[in-house]
């Protein structure tokens, strides 16, 4: 199995490996794209594999690259999110239960973006003193998503997006052509996921990917109803606005470092990046950056996104 920049993972993970003593509980995160989920199965691998070196071709291994391991369990969420008795009957009671086929089983909490402190109150006492077979990965696009008692149980890793170079060899790996994984790697650097999203030709990404670039000509142009209206357009989908908010930020973090005289702004929103760089100071990039992740968090959960829309058109702009 290769896995692009993810050293922060398969370190700690190898060494663990070495040794026979795994950690029970990680948290994962990264920005959406960046292989949160391919870490985790790596993870699982190590736990899982015949020869103990997540090889991916034993039977164990494959099981996982398929998905189809009856001890790596994926818990599903209810509608958005890990309800209370999901987590006390799916994870915490069945964590008791022998594994299948393993020595081990683990368990999968993907995107728990979100989720109540309740949910992860059910998980304190499992995580702090599991049972020997049981572990647990949850991952979500930050650390604010969990509690610090969570955290500090943990072993917490972040994924980032590959470099240029590493991201079109691996989309090379899947099949895509080559002036079409340039095209890619422009639009969305070297976040692995969205390349091929776009490369599958996603259509809400592709919408996303423009609401940015409107959004980022309409801030460097001071023009808020603009600005606003583009906003409302993407707020009518939780997830699309989710994500936009996601490039957003990007692309206002990379005007910040431009300000800072390092780095230029690649991505859909290229131009409007380098306009914002020109047009602000550092310090208003900065307070916008954390406008823009405040309120892509609280869309996360239960927030009106309408409102949250024109909150952030607000606070943008004033
Ligand atoms: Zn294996």
């Amino acid at each position: 199995m290769t896995l692009y920049s993810k050293r922060s993972v398969t370190e700690p993970v190898n060494a663990m490996s070495r040794t026979g003593r795994f950690v029970h509980s990680y948290i994962i995160t990264g920005d959406k794209g960046t292989g949160k989920k391919t870490a985790a199965k790596y993870i699982a691998m190590q736990l899982l594999c015949d020869s103990k070196n997540a090889c991916g071709i034993c039977r164990q291994c494959s099981r996982i690259l398929r998905d189809q391991h009856p001890d790596l369990i994926h818990v599903q969420k209810e509608g958005r999110s890990y309800g209370v008795d999901v987590i006390r009957e799916k994870v915490v009671e069945d964590s008791y239960i022998s594994p299948n086929d393993c020595e081990r089983k683990v368990y999968l909490l993907s995107d728990c973006d979100g989720w109540t402190d309740a949910a992860q109150d059910a998980l304190l006492k499992i995580t702090e003193d599991p049972p020997e077979t049981a572990y647990f990965i949850f991952t979500a696009r930050n650390r604010s998503f969990f509690l610090p008692t969570l955290i500090s149980r943990s072993m917490v890793m972040d994924v980032h997006e590959a470099d240029r170079e590493e991201c079109a060899k691996a989309l090379r790996e899947h099949g895509f052509e080559e002036d079409k994984i340039k095209e890619a790697v422009e639009s969305f650097g070297g976040n692995i996921g969205r390349c091929i999203e776009f490369l599958e030709g996603n259509d809400k990404l592709m919408r996303s990917a423009e609401a940015v670039r409107k959004c980022t000509e309409a801030i460097s142009m001071r023009d808020e109803y603009t600005l606003a209206a583009v906003l409302s357009s993407i707020s009518s989908d939780r997830n699309e606005m989710r994500d936009a908010l996601e490039m957003l930020a990007r692309a206002i973090r990379d005007s910040a470092v431009m300000r800072c005289g390092k780095g230029s702004a690649i991505g859909c929103a290229a131009k409007g990046s380098a306009d914002m760089a020109e047009r602000f100071s550092a310090q208003k990039l900065l307070d916008m950056y954390e406008a823009v992740c405040e309120i892509s968090s609280a869309c996360a959960a239960n927030c009106n996104t309408a409102a949250a829309a024109a909150v952030l058109a607000g606070r943008l702009l004033n």
